[in-house]
């Protein structure tokens, strides 16, 4: 006879504390699993890198480190879904499956809409729980930002360990199976796991944190004085409320709480922003703003060739998209500099553009990135529309260009008042400074006062549009928590 087990089936929740799926099922008493299923159809999706199925594979090593004093671990898989619990309920009698539920692209909806009726079919109960204060099927924000207060406050989930049991039959005959290429490690990334997680947020609380608010916007310097928690949290190592948790014990002692302030806010954004996909996730396809629809983008090969891989000719933009390729993490501002470079300067789609920034992203979270990518773009018609000038944003927040001559070596030998516009160089300074622009560093790929101001006419005229303004005051209505008005 089959034993009666539960599920706990992890997703983009790899941590052990504050963890309502697993405290419950725990706490129910009955024998559990702990499931991890690595699925072809989602790691085959263009937003996907192997950067991201090693952080999760690395969260799972450190899970099951953690694990080993109950003598227990989380079975890894390698197959979609519904076969791994054809597998599953062939060894055991699988009464629920205890799951967070996951705000994700279109691949993760269809496959749990899937699951939802095996589940049916085979007689199993599913059952779903919210995460970091998003809820599933709101209407609109009314007293949104209450009731996140509220989830951050609530005791933490934390599972009673001591009341763990594993299943006592069939767990040798389970096929277990993870490709070999992700368990290779890259220290060119962050490394997951809640352990790093914790670290990282301690130094951040207990120091990092005091230059924050000045070197938030420099590509550089934001690398050791943001949190650099967002994979950890993206990930599920930490809860956001774990975080806000921490922060508000932070805040009590650190002389430094306008920093540790600034930083709060932007737990909240996290979930407003993935509450915002959460009622309208057909943003990964198309304009939230349907009026700007109107608006054609050329599509130009070379153009987005030359920005995926840092040949733009623009040492900022160049240095920004070499320095995700090879490291995963750029900060907010540079993300945003270089998406409105694609899109404004460049005038290309942005939706190749989100595909190929979430792949780079270690910290890729559908929810935070397609709102961003569309406000960034210009397209919401509910946002003042920002085009950033590379040059400046080069000049003020690289002023020295370490970040430039770390990520574009080719520039490396060039003096400061050369780096931020090379082809402004003559051939003698070329010469002298042994980089032949054009040859060994592009041109700049667009003249960038001309490009911005075409888009920057564009996108403006396109806000008075009618069209674009009956749907701002749609989104007004359905995303925003107060009376905004456009
Ligand atoms: C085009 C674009 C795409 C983005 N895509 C993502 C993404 O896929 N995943 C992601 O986590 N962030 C994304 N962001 C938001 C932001 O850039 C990152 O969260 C931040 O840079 C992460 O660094 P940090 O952890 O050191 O941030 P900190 O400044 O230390 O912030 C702490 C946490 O707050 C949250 N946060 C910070 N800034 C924002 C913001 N502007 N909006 C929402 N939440 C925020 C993150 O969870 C972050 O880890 C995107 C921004 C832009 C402009």
């Amino acid at each position: 006879m089959r034993e009666k087990v539960n599920i706990v089936w992890l997703k983009r929740d790899l941590r052990l504390k504050d963890h309502l799926p697993l405290k419950t099922a725990i706490e129910q008493g009955a024998q559990t699993l702990l499931v991890y299923i690595f699925e072809p159809s989602v790691i085959a999706d263009p937003h996907y890198d192997i950067r991201h199925w090693r952080f999760v594979y690395q969260s799972l090593m450190d899970i099951n480190m953690q694990l080993e004093k109950y003598k227990a671990k989380v079975y890894c898989f390698y197959n979609e879904v519904s076969e791994v619990f054809d597998h599953l309920t062939e060894l055991f009698d699988v009464s629920t499956v205890y799951s967070y539920m996951e705000t994700g692209l279109r691949v993760t909806y269809n496959r749990d809409k899937v699951f939802s009726s095996y589940c049916q079919k085979h007689n199993i109960q599913w059952s779903e729980y919210q995460q970091n204060g998003v809820e599933r099927r709101r209407r609109n924000r009314k007293d949104w930002s209450k009731a996140w207060h509220r989830f951050m406050e609530l005791p933490l989930d934390d599972p009673d360990w001591s009341l763990f049991r594993p299943p006592t039959d069939g767990l040798e005959r389970l096929k277990e199976r993870i490709p070999d290429e992700i368990t290779i490690n890259d220290d060119s990334f962050q490394i997951g796991g809640e352990t790093k997680a914790w670290s990282y947020l301690f130094s951040f609380f207990n120091g990092r944190a005091k230059s924050y608010s000045f070197d938030i916007s420099k590509p550089l310097k934001s690398r050791k004085s943001c949190s650099r928690l967002s994979p950890y949290i993206a990930w599920g190592n930490l809860s956001i409320r774990q975080v806000y948790q921490e922060y508000c014990k932070a805040v009590q002692v650190r002389p430094y709480n306008k920093a540790l302030h600034n930083f709060a806010s932007r737990l909240r954004w996290h979930c407003h922003f993935i509450q915002k996909f959460e009622m309208e996730d057909a943003m990964e396809f198309r304009n939230i703003n349907r009026g700007f629809n109107a608006i054609k983008r050329n599509i130009n090969e070379a153009y987005f060739h030359a920005w995926q891989y840092g040949k733009t000719g623009y040492p900022l933009v160049d240095a920004c998209m070499r320095c995700l390729i090879q490291t995963g993490y750029i900060n907010f501002r540079m993300r945003a500099m270089t998406l409105s470079f694609l899109t404004q300067h460049l005038w290309q789609d942005w939706k190749e553009g989100a595909v190929w920034l979430a792949k780079q992203f270690l910290d890729f979270e559908p929810g935070i990135h397609y709102p961003q990518v569309q406000m960034q773009a210009g397209v919401t018609g509910i946002n003042t529309v920002r085009i950033y000038n590379p040059v400046k944003q080069s000049k003020e927040n690289d002023a020295d260009g370490s970040f430039i001559k770390t990520y574009v070596p080719e520039l490396e030998s060039l003096p400061i008042e050369c780096i931020h516009e090379p082809w402004l160089m003559t051939p003698m300074e070329q010469g002298f400074y042994g980089v032949n622009i054009g040859k060994d560093y592009p041109l700049p790929i667009i003249d960038l006062k001309e490009a911005g101001r075409e888009a920057r006419d564009k996108i403006w005229s396109m806000q008075k549009d009618p069209a674009v303004r009956i749907e701002a005051q749609r989104i007004l209505k359905r995303h925003t928590t107060h009376n905004r008005k456009v």
